[in-house]
This record gives structure tokens, sequence and C-alpha cells, in this order.
């Protein structure tokens, strides 16, 4: 739950960033005289509207590559960002037997992400392994000795 309700947030602030651009944009920004006129959309027309909406586009848009991106490192469970990556298998016997991949970690242990490195078929989703309780399993170790 909050995995999902942080992608949400940080679609929500950027949402904001988009509307207070809007708003400088059109707080600041004098109107062109043929858009009083005319009724012209001053995007296209006008070089300043045109260059600040331009602008404000390619920064929305790496707001949401950056959220994408970070939403896709961070745990399942508690969204916290996954750490601890550490490269498993071999490139000398990639295609078959021990592939390449980046394992990356949860601190509080709720699981683990596996990446593949070596990516043929193209583009693979990241398998997240979630793990049990981690005492409910230390306890069970301890109970089928006795
Ligand atoms: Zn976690």
């Amino acid at each position: 739950m909050k995995y999902w309700g942080l992608l949400i947030a940080k679609i929500v602030a950027i949402a904001g960033f988009a509307w207070g651009a809007n708003w400088m944009t059109h707080r600041f920004l004098r109107i062109p005289q043929q858009t009083l006129d005319y009724g012209h959309n001053p995007v296209g027309t006008d070089l300043g509207w045109t260059f600040v909406t331009a602008f404000c586009f390619l920064a929305i848009c790496g707001l949401c590559w950056a959220a994408i991106v970070d939403q896709r490192y961070r745990c399942r469970t508690c969204a916290t960002r996954l750490r601890m990556p550490v490269a498993t298998g071999s490139w000398g016997r990639a295609t078959l037997f021990a592939r390449p991949k980046m394992e990356y970690i949860c601190p509080y242990g709720h699981g683990t992400m596996n990446i593949s490195q070596l990516q043929i078929t193209g583009r693979e989703t990241p398998e997240w392994d979630e793990h049990g309780d981690i005492w409910k399993e230390l306890e069970s170790i301890g109970s089928s000795r006795d």
C-alpha cells in the first residue's frame, strides 16, 4: 500500500508542479497582442510562450521519468529504496546457466529484486521475491531441532 501511495504522491506533486508552472506562465508572461485581438493560442506564434511551454513540457517529462525510475528501485512493501546491489551470475555462461543479474534487497528484509543484466529477448520486468517473516522463519528453525 505504501508503494502505490508513494507513486500517487509523486504524481500529485508533478501535477502540482505543472499547475504551478502554468499559473506562473500566465501570471508573469506578457500575453501577445495577437492573442488578445484574434484569440490565437500564444504557443506556436509567440517565441517566449513557445519556449516556456516547451521547457515546462520537458521538465514535466523528466520528472515523470525520474519518478518511474525511482519507483522501480523501491521495496514493494515499505517503499524504502532498495540497497546493497550484488552482481550474480556470469557473463561467460550468460546464455544458458548463470545469467548475470543484479540483486537489490530491502534493508528491512521484505524482499529481493533481481534485475537481469542480459536482456536478449527485449526488456524484461524485474523479478520481485517477497520474503516471509524472518522471525517466524528463525523460530521454525529452532523448533524443528527439538
Ligand atoms: Zn521493505
